[in-house]
């Protein structure tokens, strides 16, 4: 059997034809550009969210225009995981900001709260939580350094839109708890385009009328530019599809559980992996599910699953602090000890909404049929 690791056609099926039928009138409206639909879509996701949204271009720009609107300044520092997706460094370092690496939490994945207390100085400015993989960092730890330290935090949601955390008795969602969240709509993503997409969002109005000003090359009226800005937006074509999808979200995320259930159960009475810890406080829209190969059989375990027709992926396979490009920032390996293990014990299974059931169980089958 050969199964796909992700297959977006089960869901997109469901909601062809009231896709084709916004998408007719958008074609003989030709308003392609800001047409209603992005109003639309940006009112919607903000009630899903309960904060206000600004549309963008994709995840990397959201998180660009937050940081532009924060109004940090050249040579400032930002604390970042290092075992990431590359964006939120990338940006930082673009606009002349010092990104600040720290490990994560070999367990949740994400951002050790206690690495950030060490690094916080006169010139640290910021911190880049990154939801990883589904699920939400300690935003209370992160929320109460950043107020005594008078820190901004940039929450990267990319990959746990949908998913919730419980701070001071409170369930509030992932990306509206810090000062700001960014988020992206590429394909794969848990609320995903059909090309790319990305939002803003924050619950300080002003922050995020700023925010829609240099999304719109820092423009407040037609031909006047109070700040330098970019071009960023999200296609209408693309606004329609979401506005459709996000309906279908939250049901969508709980196929995911399900499948995630599953896994957990089989897979957590086999000795020589572990399968993903769930963090306090915090739900989980498993955008990956992500074990972690134990002994150093995680290549062998790849190449066994690929042989039977079962794609998986690592995530990720080289942290940030040992890529060429960011060399530069003058770490070693030794500096982060939780990611270097996990770069090479990581292991991402295919989930999405409609993953079939033969599928799931044929992983299973084959996983604990593997001669560790
Ligand atoms: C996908 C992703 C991004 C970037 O999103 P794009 O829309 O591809 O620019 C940023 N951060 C994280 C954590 C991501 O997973």
């Amino acid at each position: 059997m050969q199964i796909p690791f992700l297959d977006l056609r089960i869901g997109h099926a469901l909601i062809k034809d009231q896709l084709q039928h916004e998408w007719s009138r958008i074609i003989s409206d030709s308003g392609f550009i800001n047409g209603k639909h992005v109003e639309t879509f940006a009112t919607s996701l903000s009630n899903y969210l309960n904060s206000q949204v600004v549309t963008c271009g994709n995840g990397t720009d959201a998180l660009q225009i937050a940081l532009m609107a924060l109004g940090l300044q050249r040579g400032d520092k930002l604390i970042i995981p290092t075992f990431t997706y590359i964006s939120a460094v990338e940006v930082a370092v673009l606009l002349g900001l010092e990104p600040v690496l720290v490990d994560v939490d070999p367990d949740t994945f994400n951002i050790d709260t206690t690495a950030v207390g060490d690094k916080i100085s006169s010139e640290v400015k910021a911190i880049i939580p990154v939801h990883l993989f589904g699920q939400s960092c300690e935003m209370d730890r992160i929320q109460e350094i950043a107020s005594t330290h008078d820190l901004y935090v940039i929450e990267d949601n990319a990959q746990s839109l949908g998913s919730q955390y419980k701070i001071d008795g409170q369930w509030q969602m992932t990306g509206t708890i810090g000062t700001i969240g960014t988020t992206s709509f590429f394909p794969s993503k848990v609320l995903g385009a059909m090309g790319d997409g990305g939002a803003v969002f924050s619950k300080d109005k002003n922050l995020l009328a700023l925010v829609r000003q240099i999304a719109n090359h820092g423009q407040y009226v037609k031909y006047s530019y109070e700040h330098i800005g970019v071009n960023s937006r999200l296609d209408t074509l693309q606004a329609a599809l979401l506005e459709i999808k996000l309906k279908h979200l939250n049901v969508d995320l709980q196929k995911r559980g399900k499948v995630a259930e599953i896994y957990d159960k089989t897979l957590s009475e086999i000795a020589w992996l572990q399968v993903p810890a769930k963090s306090t406080n915090s739900t989980h829209v498993y955008h990956q599910y992500t074990i972690k190969i134990k002994n150093g059989m995680r290549n062998k375990l790849r190449d066994y699953l690929q042989g039977h027709g079962i794609p998986t992926m690592v995530y990720y396979p080289i942290p940030t602090h040992s890529q060429k490009a960011y060399k530069y920032l003058g770490y070693t390996p030794k500096d982060f000890p939780n990611t270097e293990y996990l770069c090479e014990s990581v292991l991402s299974l295919p989930i999405y909404p409609d993953m079939p059931m033969d599928h799931i169980d044929y992983i299973i089958e084959k996983i604990k049929k593997f001669n560790a």
